[in-house]
């Protein structure tokens, strides 16, 4: 647990460089931003300096963490982080991405201070070299899936929710999604974690990030992070995780008895039924070599040229609803009304700005809450005594097996 009181007290000046990732800032933009010297600000980092308490107010104001975030343990992960591209373009966007990572763990560590979580329900692989995967392990593994979370052949209802019951802690923060798009890791804490984009007000699109990211969580556990670093295994896995999306999100058996033509009007009436593109089910038809690759390049053209870069239906929320991740926020959320803590008591679990969190969560909950709470520590350790023996450990249910 990250966010408990921490005995130790000394100053780590890398917790600035992380503060600056997450918030996207370089040296000069901070120093501009407090007042304070490039050179002091380079010098608390390299661990030469302490901050005295007028500068710490300023990082920590500017930065938006709390002085304890200053007395942390530098974060580190040797588990790879699966990003779209790794183009320079998208370097700082992905850097400060790998910091809400550490935020969002500190933050379901937080959560778990109060309830459980839905526990880890995935299919394990033993896959040890996963750049040699074949599409038909690819699909034995997604099947696998399918059946331990008793999905059968059908389209899946609400896949985010699924796989949240499942234990895999998914959620959507306003980020660059321009320069990047969904992103997943497995935690410190031993969870796999997915960022979806909010701001991607397409279902079908979010539908296929999500499985996308499912792919890498069971396919490549395996990979160590200086794997991604060659251009051509990075290519590999994601052709792999999108492989793995297709085949999840659209099962052999069932999607070709829909498939009664391969023409573009046809696929579309599919769409809402399979809530995936037309163009994935173009390219779902010719894995299943519906259509050779000359029947698959005519498609992608007279796609292009009839409905340019939107298809029909993609910001059509009532005929396909975007799923969206709960778990964190409304475990949050029923914390707080049940009053099993109040957002205060909840927050203080945290090193970082409550206002950070309130707006990393998009959660008015606690920003209503913040002030009020004012709860002893005798109460709060009641609270947190009653919830953690089971009293109220079930109030968020889930389908877990
Ligand atoms: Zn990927």
């Amino acid at each position: 647990m990250t966010g408990e009181k921490d005995s130790k007290t000394r100053f780590n000046g890398e917790k600035i460089k992380e503060a600056r990732e997450l918030r996207r800032m370089d040296i000069t933009e901070l120093s501009y931003r407090t007042g304070i010297s490039r050179q002091s600000i380079s010098n608390y980092e390299n661990g030469g300096y302490t901050p005295k308490p007028d500068n710490m107010s300023l990082l920590s104001d500017v930065l938006k963490v709390k002085w304890s975030f200053f007395t942390q343990p530098s974060k580190s992960t040797d588990e790879p982080i699966y990003f779209r591209s790794l183009s320079a373009a998208t370097k700082i966007a992905r850097v400060s991405a790998m910091r809400t990572l550490d935020m969002m763990e500190e933050i379901v560590g937080a959560i778990q201070n109060f309830t459980d979580l839905p526990k880890l329900n995935i299919p394990e692989f033993d896959i040890k070299n996963p750049e040699l995967l074949t599409h038909d392990q690819i699909e034995e593994c997604a099947m696998a899936c399918r059946k331990l979370w008793e999905l059968g052949l059908e389209p899946i209802e609400d896949l985010i929710a699924e796989m949240e019951s499942a234990g895999i802690l998914v959620y959507t923060s306003e980020i660059d999604s321009d320069s990047l798009d969904a992103f997943s890791r497995w935690g410190n804490d031993g969870k796999p974690y997915v960022h979806l984009c909010s701001n991607k007000h397409c279902a079908v699109r979010t539908r296929f990030d999500a499985a996308h990211e499912l792919g890498h969580i069971l396919l490549h556990k395996n990979v160590k992070k200086s794997d991604l670093r060659y251009q051509k295994y990075f290519k590999d896995f994601e052709e792999q995780a999108n492989y793995f999306a297709s085949v999840f999100l659209m099962p052999e058996k069932t999607f070709l008895n829909d498939i009664t033509r391969v023409t573009l009007s046809h696929l579309l009436r599919l769409k809402p039924k399979w809530r995936v593109s037309v163009g994935a089910m173009i390219k779902r038809c010719a894995h299943l070599e519906l259509i050779d690759s000359e029947g698959e390049k005519y498609l992608w053209i007279s796609r292009r040229k009839k409905w340019g870069k939107t298809e029909p239906l993609d910001n059509d929320l009532e005929t396909i609803p975007q799923e969206e991740p709960l778990w964190i926020k409304e475990a949050i959320k029923i914390m707080i009304e049940e009053q099993y803590g109040t957002a205060s008591e909840i927050l203080s679990y945290l090193h970082y700005d409550n206002d950070l969190i309130a707006q990393f969560l998009n959660l008015d909950i606690l920003r209503a809450n913040v002030e009020r709470g004012d709860t002893s520590d005798l109460i709060r350790r009641n609270i947190r005594e009653s919830i953690k023996g089971g009293a109220h450990s079930n109030i968020i249910k889930f389908k877990v097996a």
